[in-house]
């Protein structure tokens, strides 16, 4: 039985949309009842003009879905349900908002909690990510199927392409759960990465109140995009569920070793000291993958793949 279930939800326009006086079209929502929690992100895809409108009603939508749906269905048979539900709920706005679905679109996001028995139904469609975070292993759902493309919602092939997966939260000892889209993309995962980078801890394990978290977000937001303006300039939607009390402690990152002598993360492209460009000092060598990067080091085999000179 989930006793106590904390979370806090944020959206920040970014900085391309404010200077051209557009609202964030990332939306988040929170429902929760005796029986249920559910959490739903949707990230509007930017260059359609009914984005944020469909982010809202693919929200609404969801919740209203997945509260009176069976979870206990196969996978594909939830994405279909829940996929035939919302893109049956924009059609209607369409005709009533008399716009073309064609300019409608977004991606999907969320976590289904049944209270009594801590079971809990993930989906991710497009981009945007759901994290289970678990010191008994953690997850990354996000369907980011390379190039430019992002999966949406009204897409024929979205229920085939949602990725829905379920967990028992007691059972595997889940500490909470960040939805976020990929406005955070490099800050809690990386794309195309089933595993939550080392920051994620952060999001889980300063929680102890609503108030506290936000002020904690808030902060953390306008450090990194005072940090990389470059990279943390999208639309930012985030969503923080925490059920149980701990501390998360994840793994270790890969990084990679700079001729400088300094360590860099693997979503750095120049090195953090020198500017070193990675691609160049490792131009040719091939190292086992790790994700989407070519080349990892992990710290204890620094020596062996390190090259000598470049
Ligand atoms: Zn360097």
């Amino acid at each position: 039985m989930l006793e106590r279930i904390l979370s806090v939800k944020y959206t920040e326009a970014g900085e391309y949309h404010r200077i051209n006086g557009v609202e964030c079209q990332d939306h988040v929502e929170v429902f929760e009842d005796e029986e249920m929690f559910i959490a739903v992100l949707s990230d509007g895809i930017g260059s359609l003009s009914n984005a944020l409108l469909s982010a809202q009603c693919t929200c609404k939508s969801a919740i209203t879905c997945l509260y009176n749906y069976n979870l206990g269905f196969s996978p594909e048979t939830i994405a279909e349900g829940v996929v035939d539900y919302i893109q049956q709920q924009l059609l209607e706005l369409a005709v009533q908002k008399e716009i073309s679905p064609e300019t409608m679109g977004c991606t999907l996001a969320f976590v289904a909690l049944k209270k009594r028995t801590g079971e809990a139904v993930m989906g991710s469609l497009g981009d945007s990510a759901v994290c289970v975070l678990s010191n008994d292993g953690s997850h990354v759902y996000s369907n980011y199927y390379g190039g430019s493309a992002t999966g949406s919602i009204l897409d024929a092939d979205a229920a085939s392409t949602m990725l829905i997966d379920r967990i028992n939260t007691g059972e595997r000892d889940v500490l909470g759960f960040v939805l976020c889209s990929d406005g955070l993309e490099n800050e809690i995962y990386i794309k195309g990465s089933t595993a939550p980078l080392k920051s994620a801890e952060f999001y889980i394990n300063g929680f102890e109140t609503e108030e506290k978290e936000m002020g904690l977000l808030e902060t953390r937001i306008a450090h990194l995009k005072s940090q990389q303006p470059d990279q943390f300039d999208d639309d930012i939607g985030i969503i923080i569920v925490k059920l149980n009390e701990g501390k998360l402690s994840l793994p270790d990152e890969p990084t990679w070793l700079c001729t400088c002598g300094a360590r860099n993360s693997i979503q750095q492209t120049y090195c953090e000291r020198c500017q070193k460009d990675f691609s160049v000092i490792y131009r040719g060598i091939r190292f086992k993958s790790y994700d989407d990067k070519r080349a990892y080091f992990l710290n204890e085999n620094q020596k062996e793949n390190h090259p000598d000179s470049v």
